[in-house]
């Protein structure tokens, strides 16, 4: 029932934070009854319990020395859809439950950016927020109910009203202190830090359990149903985009429009943005001319063509002033490429190769509405005295920004930075009446930051913690480790160090990696990102000879397909890092064979890289790659997952090799 292999533990040693903590085992529980279990083994041999839904937290929160339990494995179905509510299982994306509600005509409509890769229960436990927050609200505006365990492994229903009534009674006696510091809370309408007493202590002396639990972070609770309100799908959706030739002009704009009706979106994004969106997306370098230097992505919902419409005018009339230009998406296909950027902006930033990364610490502050051009003067001043560059973007129509610094995490000192810059910044969001943890919650990196932010609600905190978990069995972290930084076995190549430190672990590769969708068995190990963590861990020296050989068996499943070479945001390279990180270890492999992966590594890469990246139904002649795919054939047997990918894409191959035609025939016509 729990795993306690090195390999299958590195696998859940981290998320997308800066840190790596190896648990002490890793549980995939198939139903209440395992995790109830798994309770009993928590609080009689005192070792601490850490749920996770998909891991792509930025701050640490599902990490910890304790038991790790995947939810996404077998907990993820959706258990029944009424018309107005859903009851779904933890481990669920919200990408796939979406995706079954739209046929209906539903949806739930907090989005965040990860929606794709992240879990309800992830979402649930850290009062996601999203995209069209703006509207909508956040996680905790949705959730009707819940069910689970406490932390002493008794059975809980807010959905019945079973085994609650104790929790309340004790939570009641704390009632009038609450009310007293709700006035130290942040001022902002977003807030995922510390416990949500704003809105579950209420006026009449009831408590809303509902509304505590979310956004605590798996440290009150373990959730293993979820009842979310879902809604129809809007009739009419109009997107807008509108660019500014000077970032605090679009600030300027937000002020302009935030009363229009319907309006469910304005999302700010940068030049640094715009530069990195026009690497990666060539399609996007003609939109964006040279003066672009800031963005306003809008979007309109409502259930009339005409509102909609009427609406979506009003809006570019009001900016006429002050945007260069807005752009309308009114089809499907145009306002999914007008979001295409935004939706990928956070990962794209890690396309920086080297040791230097686009960090997650300030990641996620909001300030009141009206202050949000005072913060991004202040906080320009704060990262240019630090020589720091970054993107400033994020949900801002709620005045959110997501702020990713460049930091080189092979300088020395990197971690002092961090701290210094963090200190700062939050020092000026404390001032400006706003939050440090709008919607990605406190984590390992923020827990400090609730003391100096208020010790009153701190202490407050504390008390409703030991309140639910006296023990402190549940998401406990004990010894904490950097994932960045580490010297690395000595004859370790630096490319294979960038690749390994480039995955940032945002869990994209779940639509993409062959060899993960191919298993089809939510096996961490076989996504592209396990295969990193497993490299990383092999490249820290973290795994002895028999932990290897079962992390190469992981990593040798890679189907050699090329599609995070084009498909990762950071453009992780995993097939050939593999194949470089085979050769530095020098495995048993014949001279030949050796020589063969030499000559076909970049080869293999360059073609991944021509098909991935072909335009659907367009002709591709791979003449050039001839040499490459017979001898893959022999030597990479998987090379034929490079071609079919061009099956997928409709692409028509040519070539006038007639052998090579012959194998594409065999494949798929030509
Ligand atoms: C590229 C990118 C973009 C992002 N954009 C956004 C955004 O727009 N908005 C936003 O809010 N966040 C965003 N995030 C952060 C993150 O994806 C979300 O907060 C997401 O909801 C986390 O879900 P998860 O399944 O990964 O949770 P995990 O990271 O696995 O866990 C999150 C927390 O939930 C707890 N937990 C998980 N399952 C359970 C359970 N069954 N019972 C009790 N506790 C549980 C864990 O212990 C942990 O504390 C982004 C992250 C990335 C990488
Ligand atoms: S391999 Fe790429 S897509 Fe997968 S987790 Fe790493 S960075 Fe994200
Ligand atoms: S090359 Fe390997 S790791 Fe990369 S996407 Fe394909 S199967 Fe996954």
């Amino acid at each position: 029932m729990i795993n306690t292999s090195k390999t299958e533990r590195v696998l859940y040693a981290s998320d997308v934070s800066i840190y790596e903590i190896i648990p002490c085992g890793v549980a995939f529980p198939k139903g209440p009854d395992e995790v109830r279990a798994l309770l009993d083994i928590a609080n009689r041999e005192n070792v601490p319990l850490h749920p996770r839904g998909t891991g792509t937290s930025t701050v640490g929160q599902s990490l910890g020395n304790g038991i790790s339990i995947d939810f996404s494995k077998h907990m993820n179905k959706i258990m029944h859809i009424d018309k107005d509510y859903v009851d779904v299982e933890p481990g669920i994306t919200l990408g796939k439950l979406n995706s079954v509600l739209e046929k209906k005509g539903l949806f739930m409509p907090v989005d965040p950016s990860s929606m794709n890769m992240c879990s309800v229960g992830g979402m649930v436990s850290n009062n996601a927020s999203g995209i069209h927050s703006f509207l909508y609200g956040d996680t905790k505006d949705h959730v009707l109910g819940l069910e689970g365990f406490w932390a002493d492994g008794s059975f809980f229903s807010t959905i019945k009203g079973e085994n609650i009534k104790n929790i309340t009674e004790k939570l009641s006696k704390l009632h009038d202190k609450v009310q007293k510091l709700k006035s130290k809370l942040p001022l902002t309408k977003k807030n995922s830090s510390g416990y949500n007493i704003r809105d579950s202590f209420l006026s009449d002396g009831k408590i809303d359990l509902n509304k505590l639990l979310v956004g605590s972070e798996g440290s009150l609770c373990i959730i293993t149903k979820l009842r979310l309100r879902v809604l129809e799908l809007p009739k009419k959706r109009i997107t807008l985009l509108s660019l500014f030739d000077d970032l605090e002009k679009g600030l300027e704009a937000v002020k302009l429009v935030r009363d229009i009706k319907g309006l469910s979106a304005i999302e700010l994004f940068d030049e640094e943005l715009i530069s990195a969106g026009k690497e990666y997306f060539p399609e996007l370098r003609d939109f964006f001319d040279n003066r672009a230097k800031a963005g306003l992505l809008f979007e309109i919902d409502g259930g009339a063509e005409n509102f909609v419409e009427a609406q979506a005018r009003e809006l570019e009339k009001r900016l006429s002033s002050l945007a260069i230009k807005t752009e309308f998406g009114r089809s499907t296909e145009k306002r999914q490429w007008l979001w295409h950027m935004r939706r990928s902006a956070q990962s794209m930033l890690n396309r920086i190769h080297g040791s230097v990364q686009s960090l997650r610490f300030i990641d996620d502050v909001a300030v009141p509405s009206d202050s949000i051009m005072e913060f991004y003067k202040q906080e320009k001043k704060i990262l240019d005295r630090y020589g720091l560059k970054t993107a400033f973007f994020g949900h801002i129509g709620l005045g959110n920004f997501h702020i990713n610094p460049r930091i080189d995490t092979r300088a020395k000192d990197f971690m002092k930075t961090i701290n210094a810059v963090s200190e700062e910044t939050y020092a000026l969001v404390k001032s400006l009446g706003g939050t440090f943890a709008a919607e990605h919650g406190d984590g390992i990196l923020r827990q400090p930051y609730i003391k100096k932010f208020s010790p009153e609600l701190h202490a407050l905190f504390a008390e409703i913690k030991d309140i639910f978990d006296p023990k402190h069995i549940l998401n406990s972290k004990d010894k904490i480790e950097l994932r960045y930084g580490f010297t690395p076995k000595s004859n370790i190549k630096k490319e294979i160090l960038d690749a390994v430190e480039r995955c940032h672990g945002c869990n994209e590769c779940i639509d993409f990696c062959t060899a993960f969708i191919k298993n089809g068995s939510e096996d961490e190990g076989c996504k592209a990102r396990g295969r990193a963590n497993l490299m990383r861990a092999i490249v820290r020296g973290s795994l002895d000879e028999k932990d290897m050989r079962t992390a190469l068996h992981y990593i040798e499943a890679c189907r050699l397909c090329g599609k995070c070479l084009t498909e990762c945001p950071t453009g992780v390279n995993v097939m050939e890092t593999a194949s470089l990180l085979r050769e530095s270890l020098i495995l048993p492999l014949s001279l030949k064979k050796r020589f063969m992966m030499w000559l076909l590594r970049p080869l293999r890469s360059m073609l991944a890289k021509k098909i991935n990246s072909a335009k659907a139904d367009s002709v591709v002649n791979i003449d050039a790659y001839g040499t490459v795919i017979k001898l893959g054939l022999y030597y990479a047997p998987y090379t034929k997952d490079i071609i079919n990918n061009a099956k997928n894409k409709n692409l028509k191959l040519t070539t006038s090799d007639k052998d090579l035609q012959k194998y594409l025939l065999n494949i798929h016509s030509l």
